[in-house]
């Protein structure tokens, strides 16, 4: 299986030799000081969306209506200080240890030098999620270098104009590639993600041919989500989200090729029975998701995602301990509104929120089990996942979220393959641990300031 179904061998081994000489990769470049880690503790990396303004409109991007709305109070930048408040509270707060700055595009971010600085000094490794567009100069990716950027998750989609006609850009995979040649030359590490859309199905494994030729760390291979706007009427059909067993033997080819050549690979938000059974170990849907370094904290994730961290204009709201989250988002978030709605309580809130933590911390709660009820609430309310009929022999379903609500309702859950002769595992690790490595940073002491 290749990429045959969308051209000739001949065309798609041009395609990739273009991407490469692009991205330059014949020449020898210097290689990040990384280690490999099976410790799978609980993610301290937080993420800030920094305002929904994009030099690219990507058709499943989960903020496709706030980019291209200029009106909408979340599509504006936020100003570097309100950025810099999000990041210290991530870090004095809930402990983070790295973020992920998003945009919109964050190198469109007036201020990201000085918020990159920002980070590092107060103990934040900054991931730069990207579309790698203005990295194709390579002064700049010289100046975020030495600004101190720890690494960048670039947003591969596919491959050529696959990837131009999915990102609504001609060019831009072409100055994609040449942004990876200079982030090569310049010595900065990068990891690929990539959303299994259904244009982008075939091209999978030459995107994992791509990241071992340039030297990716780790590829993330996402599903399509119908998360915030996508969730929107007219984005997401059968026209472009690829059904679960369409993908399987090009994902398939693709793991084994990045497994082979030792990258790091995980799936986000694939039902384990879609993958081969060696495979079930790179799956990270919601109850392994804290899991993975990689990931964000569901403690800090669920303050940050709130819309008055999300916006130019207005206060922050008060940053809540996740039991507290926990019961806002079992209660769809009327917890929440009723405690900022009562003026005394906020500003208790505000300035309280270690001393709730402490007092929260006198109940005593398992730290894994919190995060795996978090899980269960944001896969079954938030996302209606819904197990199938052949679900309810399967042995791992525990562990298992099943099938998205919005494809269930797209394609049914008749591809469900029940998985039997298993001890019916109960933790979500169960296929992870000791199996699944993840990349971290030997610069630091703190081996969770992860890639
Ligand atoms: S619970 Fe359902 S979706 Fe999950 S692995 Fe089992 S059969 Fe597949």
């Amino acid at each position: 299986m290749g990429s045959q179904s969308f051209r000739s061998d001949q065309q798609a081994e041009e395609l990739l030799r273009n991407a490469c000489t692009l991205a330059d990769c014949a020449n020898p470049v210097p290689q990040p000081v990384v280690s490999r880690t099976y410790d799978k503790s609980i993610t301290r990396r937080g993420v800030v969306w920094l305002g929904q303004t994009c030099n690219l409109r990507c058709q499943f991007c989960y903020f496709i209506d706030r980019v291209g709305n200029a009106n909408h109070p979340e599509h504006p930048f936020m100003s570097l200080e309100k950025a810099k408040k999000i990041c210290l509270t991530l870090v004095e707060q809930y402990g983070n240890t790295a973020v992920d700055l998003q945009g919109g595009e964050p190198t469109l971010f007036p201020s990201i030098f000085e918020l990159i600085d920002y980070c590092n000094r107060i103990g934040l490794a900054p991931t730069l999620i990207t579309n790698a567009l203005l990295l194709d100069n390579s002064d700049i990716c010289l100046r975020y270098r030495d600004a101190g950027v720890r690494d960048y998750l670039i947003s591969v989609q596919g491959l050529g104009d696959v990837h131009d006609g999915l990102v609504g850009c001609p060019g831009a995979h072409r100055r994609q590639m040449t942004a990876i040649g200079n982030l090569r030359r310049v010595g900065s590490p990068f990891r690929f993600n990539v959303v299994m859309s259904k244009p982008a199905v075939p091209q999978l494994p030459d995107i994992a041919r791509l990241a071992i030729s340039t030297g990716a760390l780790v590829v993330n291979f996402i599903t399509f989500n119908p998360f915030a706007d996508q969730s929107g009427a007219g984005h997401r059909c059968s026209d472009n989200v690829p059904r679960y067993s369409e993908v399987r033997p090009f994902l398939t080819e693709a793991i084994d090729l990045l497994e082979e050549a030792g990258i790091e690979t995980n799936v986000r938000y694939f039902p384990f029975c879609m993958v081969e059974e060696r495979h079930r170990k790179n799956i990270y849907n919601f109850q392994q998701l804290s899991y993975d370094p990689h990931e964000w904290d569901f403690a800090s994730w669920g303050w940050t995602g709130l819309e008055p961290q999300r916006r130019k204009e207005g206060f922050l709201s008060p940053p809540l301990p996740l039991v507290v989250n926990r019961l806002a988002v079992r209660n769809k978030g009327r917890l929440k509104q009723v405690a900022e709605s009562i003026p005394l309580i906020k500003p208790v809130l505000y300035r309280g929120h270690q001393l709730l933590s402490s007092l929260v911390s006198l109940f005593p709660t398992d730290r894994d089990r919190l995060y795996r009820e978090v899980a269960r609430v944001h896969a079954q309310l938030h996302c209606g996942y819904r197990y199938g009929e052949h679900c309810r022999a399967c042995h791992i379903r525990l562990i298992c979220d099943g099938f998205h609500g919005d494809y269930a309702t797209l394609f049914g859950t008749g591809e469900a393959k029940p998985v039997l002769n298993e001890e019916k595992p109960q933790s979500p690790l169960h296929y992870i641990i000791g199996s699944q490595s993840s990349l971290v940073s030997s610069q630091p002491a703190d081996n969770r300031l992860s890639f």
